[in-house]
C-alpha cells in the first residue's frame, strides 16, 4: 500500500519535470568586455519562480527514495522562503500537508504564495530559530523535516542526471568559448555550488568555481579559517544568500575561490541588470553578477579571454517592497550612488 503510494508520488513528479522545459541560459550583450562573454542561467523561470524548484524536487525525491515520506507525512521546513514556495507546490502535487517555519521578517509576498499552494506558515522571531523549531514541529506532527541546509548536497545527483551543472554546459556547447572559465554562484544552502564542483571534478573540466558571499555571512570566515564553529550574531540582508553559521551543505573543497560583495554592490548591481535586462531580478543576482563583473575586469586588464557563467536566482517581484523602494534601500543598505556609479568603471 505505502510502496504503491511512494511509486505513485515519484511517477507524479517524474511527469512533472516531463512537462517542464529547461531554464534559458542568457547571453548579455556587453560590448565593451571585447573577448569576454558573460551568461546568465536564468533560473528564475521554472514554475516556482526560482532555483530553489531544482532543489525542492530533488529533495523530494530523496525522502521517497529513503522511505522517509508516505502519504501521511507532514512536511515540514525551515526557510527564508523560496525553498518553501518550492516545496509547497510538491507536496501540494502529492497532496501532502506542508509547514514552513521561516523567520517573522520574511517577505509577504513570499508568505502570500506559499499560502496560495496551500502551505501553512509558521513564524518565528529569528533566523536562527527556525531549525529547532522545524524539527520540534516535525516531531510533535510525526511529520518530516527536509532540512535543505543538510540534505542540498546529498539530494542532488551531482554527475549528471540534467542537473543546473548539466544543463548548463549542454547549453553552452556551441559558444565561442564553451568551456567556462569562470562559474559564479552564491550560497544559502551551498547545495548549487556543491554540484557545480563536483561536476566540474568529474568532467575532469578546467573552470574555476568563485563563491560569493554577502555581507554578515559566515562562509567566507569558514572558507578562510576552516572552522565549522563560527557563527555570525546579525543576518544577511541578501534574500537567499549568506549565512549565520556554517551549513552542513556547504562543501569548501570543491570551491576554487571566494570572494566577499558589499550589500551596496549588490543592490547596485541588481539595480543595473534591471536596466540591461528590462526586467527586475532578485538581490542575489545581484551580487553573483558583481563577482563576474569583478572577474571579467581583471581578464580585461590581464588580456584574456573567454567565458564567465552565472546564476539569475529568482526574479524581482518578490522584492517591490524592499529592494526595489528607493526608501528601503536607503535606511537598510545605505546610500548607493557611489556603487552605481563605479559600475561604469566595469566597461572600460
Ligand atoms: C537559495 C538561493 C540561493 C543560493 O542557492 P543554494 O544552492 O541554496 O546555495 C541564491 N539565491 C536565491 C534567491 C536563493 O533562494
Amino acid at each position: 500500500m505505502q510502496r504503491q503510494w511512494v511509486a505513485e508520488a515519484i511517477a507524479k513528479i517524474q511527469a512533472d519535470f516531463q512537462r517542464s522545459a529547461d531554464t534559458h541560459l542568457i547571453k548579455l550583450d556587453l560590448p565593451d568586455l571585447q573577448g569576454i562573454d558573460i551568461y546568465l542561467k536564468d533560473e528564475s523561470t521554472h514554475p516556482t519562480g526560482s532555483l530553489k524548484h531544482r532543489l525542492a524536487r530533488s529533495l523530494f525525491l530523496y525522502a521517497l527514495c529513503n522511505g522517509k515520506i508516505n502519504q501521511h507525512t507532514t512536511i515540514i521546513e525551515a526557510s527564508s522562503g523560496s525553498t518553501a514556495i518550492s516545496e509547497v507546490y510538491f507536496s501540494r502535487l502529492l497532496g501532502l500537508r506542508f509547514i514552513a517555519v521561516m523567520a517573522k521578517s520574511t517577505s509577504i509576498e513570499k508568505i502570500k504564495q506559499i499560502q496560495h499552494y496551500g502551505g501553512e506558515c509558521f513564524l518565528v522571531d529569528a533566523t536562527d530559530l527556525i531549525y529547532a523549531k522545524s524539527e520540534a514541529l516535525a516531531e510533535e506532527l510525526q511529520g518530516y523535516y527536509m532540512d535543505q541546509f543538510t540534505n542540498a548536497e546529498r539530494a542532488t545527483d551531482w554527475r549528471g542526471n540534467n542537473n543546473i551543472a548539466d544543463s548548463i554546459f549542454k547549453q553552452m556547447k556551441n559558444e565561442p568559448n564553451p568551456i567556462p572559465k569562470h562559474i559564479v554562484m552564491s550560497a544559502g544552502t551551498g547545495g548549487t555550488s556543491a554540484t557545480l564542483g563536483r561536476y566540474i571534478r568529474y568532467h575532469q573540466l578546467t573552470t574555476e568555481l568563485t563563491v560569493v558571499d554577502p555581507e554578515n555571512s559566515i562562509f567566507y570566515d569558514y572558507f578562510l579559517t576552516a572552522n565549522k564553529a563560527l557563527t555570525h550574531n546579525k543576518y544577511s540582508l541578501i534574500e537567499g544568500i549568506g549565512r549565520p553559521r556554517v551549513e552542513p551543505s556547504f562543501i569548501t573543497s570543491v570551491i576554487d575561490h571566494m570572494m566577499r560583495i558589499s550589500d551596496k554592490e549588490s543592490i547596485a548591481t541588481m539595480l543595473w541588470l534591471e536596466t540591461l535586462l528590462g526586467r527586475r531580478v532578485g538581490p542575489s543576482t545581484g551580487t553573483n553578477m558583481m563577482g563576474v563583473l569583478k572577474i571579467a575586469k581583471r581578464m580585461h586588464e590581464q588580456g584574456e579571454t573567454g567565458s564567465i557563467v552565472t546564476l539569475l536566482c529568482d526574479r524581482g517581484d518578490r522584492y517591490h517592497k524592499s529592494y526595489y523602494n528607493p526608501q528601503w534601500v536607503a535606511s537598510h543598505i545605505g546610500d548607493i550612488s557611489q556603487q552605481q556609479n563605479n559600475l561604469t568603471g566595469y566597461f572600460v
